[in-house]
């Protein structure tokens, strides 16, 4: 599909999963997620900060199968390490390679950062192909 709009000269979003889910959702899945979850007002996302209305916790009558309730987990904050700019590469602000630890103390060997880890991670991807591009075209 991104060949075709390349080949075209469009830039859309499209539904590759069109014979399962339609535009509308998936009625029966959205249904159950109206049962059991509910809107926070507000999240903390790692990187982001707080975004109103971000994410979904369990309904009180749920309360049985809630970690949150259940265990009485005080608020957990996980902050990114000292110079990592995982935020401002999450919020497009930043290029992986505009981080001042890529590629020296953030590595796939050793990432510092979240987006370093996995191999779908920005920086991580920007490491092994950008890198690997430059390499080439050299
Ligand atoms: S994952 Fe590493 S290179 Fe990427 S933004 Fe975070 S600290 Fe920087």
């Amino acid at each position: 599909m991104i060949l075709h709009q390349l080949h075209a000269g469009e830039a859309k979003v499209e539904n590759q999963y069109g014979r399962i889910v339609p535009w509308d959702g998936n009625p029966p899945a959205l249904r159950a997620m109206e049962t059991v979850f509910e809107l926070r007002p507000y999240f903390e996302w790692r990187g982001l900060g707080f975004i109103s209305q971000s994410a979904l916790s369990i309904k009180p009558a749920f309360a049985a199968y809630d970690a949150e309730a259940i265990f009485e987990i005080p608020g957990v904050r996980v902050t990114d390490p000292r110079g990592a700019q995982c935020g401002e590469v999450l919020k497009g602000v930043l290029k992986p390679p505009q981080c001042k630890l890529f590629g020296t103390e953030c590595n796939p060997e050793h990432p510092i950062g979240a987006l370093m880890v996995s191999s779908e991670g920005a920086c991580a991807a920007y490491y092994r192909y950008a890198l690997h591009a430059e390499a080439v075209e050299a």
